[in-house]
């Protein structure tokens, strides 16, 4: 296929991945190939998609090109650039939205024109154009909770543009926000990035909707899994505006799907959105990290700003998200406004000797419904039962998580308690 889209073509690159191979090291020490020998590059004002089934990899190497991880092989560059650390440039809207939960509208576009270090009257300036650009004014003092999806994803683009961007990444921006909300959203996103002369210049997506990739992508590049790879490039020369249900962009969405043979993208069932079926994901966070996140409260006389805990404890914004959330599900912090405290169990766990502080973990554990469910499961049936009946439990109540992620936090948090064990080679969990 030619590109015949109304951008210049150009031959320069704003962000480009060379080479770059990355392994995870998994919690026994065994390695997990990820991606292996990826070459793609983002042109100036063009909007790529990494298209591909979950689990290939493409937040990996959103994240590499955004020097949030750094591969294990091969680098990144920038305007031609070698980066190490944070690629400069890039503004990033997360799939979980990844807000504080605790702050206003307002304040959580600033924490992230602090974090970047602007002087204040610069940040309540652009704070204020981000929200109207995003259509939330008027929405400055509300929290999250008293926000849509399709709202707080506003808010999430908002913090992403507040920066001003020459790169806007967005890793499966909509696919917390219902199907209507989302297409107006993408719409308005393409609009936003349309003017040649402002940024974000170029847009990087990562989506598993061949519909919305066909619909947002100028060029989309298909992966292939275990490891991820380049399978192959696509072009998507369709005019724009676009119109989802035309014969042009159906006869696309048919090519995509016969190059990903094998029906690799499921869908989530609509009826696992049924109210009550849901529980809270358990964030990805080690018990340690969380023992970390409440000796430092102890230490700062119990309790201190989230600025300060991210800047002294030098952590990634979305780690520390996860780290306090963790703490806050076990009842261990509580986070108004833009502090975080220790709440009387906090005190009592990080004052405790080990032995004392797995009794505490453990007590806080049973206060959690899909912990208790899985420990009066566990002691219905002889205290043992198959791993796989607690995945299918995951994949029912958390439909927007990866079950091994959660399994595998989950099995540590309960470890650390004495609550239940898992064996690898049985695949069972059991009753400690
Ligand atoms: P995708 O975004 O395409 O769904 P990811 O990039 O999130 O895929 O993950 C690719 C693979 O790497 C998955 O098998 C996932 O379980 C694994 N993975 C991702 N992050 C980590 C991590 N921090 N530690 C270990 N494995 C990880
Ligand atoms: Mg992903």
């Amino acid at each position: 296929m030619t590109v015949t889209t109304d951008k210049p073509p150009t031959t320069e690159t704003l962000c480009e991945a060379r080479n770059v191979s990355h392994e995870f090291v998994m919690p026994n020490g065994s390695k997990l190939s990820v991606l292996e020998d990826i070459n793609m590059a983002i042109k100036p004002l063009e909007v790529v998609a990494l298209l591909g089934p979950s689990g290939c990899g493409k937040s990996t190497i959103l994240r590499i090109l955004a020097g949030l991880i750094k591969p294990t092989a091969g680098e990144v560059f920038y305007h031609g650039e070698r980066v190490s650390g944070l690629t400069p440039g890039v503004g990033i809207v997360f799939q979980s939205f990844a807000l504080y939960p605790w702050m206003t509208v307002t304040e959580n576009v600033n924490v992230v024109l602090q974090a970047a270090g602007l002087p204040s009257n610069e940040i309540s300036q652009r704070a204020e154009n981000a929200i109207r650009t995003v259509g939330l004014a008027g929405f400055e003092e509300a929290y999250p909770r008293e926000l849509s999806g399709g709202m707080k994803q506003r808010l999430g683009i908002a913090r992403a543009l507040s920066v001003n961007p020459e790169c806007l990444f967005m890793d499966e921006p909509f696919s917390h926000v219902d199907a209507l909300t989302a297409e107006g959203l993408r719409a308005e996103v393409i609009d936003l990035w349309q003017p040649e002369d402002q940024n974000p210049s170029s847009i990087l997506m990562v989506s598993h909707d061949i519909k919305e990739v066909v619909y947002m992508a100028d060029r989309i590049i298909v992966l292939s899994s275990h490891p991820g790879r380049v399978r192959t490039v696509v072009d998507n020369p369709l005019p724009r505006p676009r119109d989802y249900r035309s014969r042009e962009s159906e006869q696309l969405v048919d090519y995509l799907h016969e190059i990903i043979t094998g029906n690799e993208l499921p869908d989530v069932p609509a009826a696992m959105h049924r109210r009550g079926v849901l529980l809270e994901p358990l964030p990805r966070t080690t018990t340690s990290a969380i023992a970390g996140l409440l000796e430092y409260l102890e230490a700062k006389g119990g309790s201190d700003e989230i600025f300060e805990i991210a800047a002294a404890t030098d952590q990634e914004f979305g780690t520390m998200i996860a780290i306090v959330k963790a703490a806050e599900m076990l009842g261990f912090v509580d986070t108004p406004k833009q502090d975080v405290h220790l709440t009387p169990e906090g005190h009592r766990f990080v004052r405790a000797e080990p032995d004392e502080r797995k009794a505490i973990w453990r007590e806080q554990l049973l206060k959690l419904r899909f912990f208790r469910e899985i420990y009066d499961l566990l002691r219905s049936e002889d205290g043992e039962v198959n791993a796989e009946i607690i995945y299918e439990r995951i994949a029912t109540a958390m439909p927007h998580e990866k079950y091994e992620t959660v399994f595998d936090t989950m099995v540590r948090w309960a470890r650390f308690g004495n609550l239940f064990a898992y064996d690898e080679d049985t695949e069972r969990l059991s009753l400690q």
